[in-house]
């Protein structure tokens, strides 16, 4: 249903407003969403206040044509880029549809709580698409760089006899190394609670950085090799535990970043975070390593980076 809605924007056939009008049938009027004169595809999807909003960028297509910008995305190596994408259309559609035929207006929380379910409902779905080989490439390879554009934050926890610490590594769409965060954790020897909670740490550290230093868009990817956290960062069930009211947190502060996108990786893939992780247990102060500032510390983390890398070679 999916692949056919998105054949559809593709070949033009939407039924908006300026393509039934160069059918011949003319309603009148704009976008429902906005106050656009013009409802095209590439408007309601890429263009429109609410779509710009629900991409969390105000220049989606990026100079691109609607189709360019279709195209490449699907053409991309990383599958989640073009189910992202295709997610976000569906919703937008279904929103403009419930404007237009059933006068409903949707708050931005809900569309995506709304796009959280379906690629919930995605992921859930992997181990049924891994048969054909194409997701099981992404889900069982090690660390990969994000799509240009993105950064990639891999964060893990570590728990030792004295508590718990975390570390969190950004790195961007070359795969090199941005920043890095390490600390302390206040919370008991719980593992689940901890990986909650290094999250939460990581996804506040981002939040609070200026935009201008190496934030110019504020688009990531957030790694954990906690699966339960992520599928119920994903979910829209309810949990009042104490690790669901953190994971709660960690869902309103991505929210307030913009566009972040919670995925599963294996422990290979994370392998940096958590030796980072480990690695903080000797020390508990909060550590921040930053490219553009801390050059001495940046050089140290690059030269331990590059152990690491050849350590999980060997
Ligand atoms: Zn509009």
């Amino acid at each position: 249903m999916v692949k056919t809605f998105l054949w559809r924007c593709m070949r033009h056939i939407l039924p908006v407003r300026e393509v039934l009008k160069s059918k011949g049938v003319s309603f009148g009027g704009g976008c429902p969403l906005c106050s656009s004169q013009y409802e095209t595809i590439s408007h309601i999807l890429c263009e429109c206040t609410v779509a710009r909003q629900l991409w969390c960028c105000d220049d989606v297509l990026h100079g691109l044509s609607f189709v360019d910008f279709v195209e490449s995305t699907l053409r991309d190596t990383d599958v989640e880029l073009g189910v992202l994408m295709a997610v976000k259309f569906w919703v937008l559609w279904k929103v403009r549809n419930d404007a237009v035929w059933n006068s409903k207006q949707w708050q931005l929380a809900d569309m995506r709580r709304y796009m959280g379910s379906l690629l919930s409902a995605w992921q859930e779905a992997w181990p049924t698409i891994s048969s054909t080989g194409q997701a099981q490439l992404v889900r069982n390879n090690d660390w990969k760089p994000p799509p240009l554009g993105f950064l990639k934050c891999n964060v893990d926890a570590a728990i030792h006899s004295a508590g718990a610490t975390f570390g969190a590594v950004l790195r961007n769409h070359e795969g090199l190394f941005v920043a890095a965060l390490s600390g302390q954790l206040h919370c008991s020897q719980d593992p689940y609670l901890a990986e909650a909670l290094a999250v939460k740490e990581a996804l506040s550290w981002i939040k609070s950085r200026p935009k201008r230093r190496f934030f110019k868009e504020r688009r990531f990817y957030m790694e954990s090799d906690c699966l339960n956290f992520c599928s119920s960062f994903n979910s829209v069930r309810q949990d009042f535990s104490i690790v669901g009211l953190v994971t709660k947190q960690c869902r309103s502060i991505a929210c307030d970043i913009g566009n972040v996108l919670v995925r599963h990786v294996n422990r290979s893939a994370n392998q940096v975070a958590h030796m980072l992780a480990r690695a903080t247990g000797s020390s508990f102060v909060l550590r921040v390593w930053e490219s553009a500032r801390l050059v001495v510390f940046r050089i140290g983390f690059n030269i331990w980076y590059s152990f690491v890398c050849q350590k999980i070679i060997v």
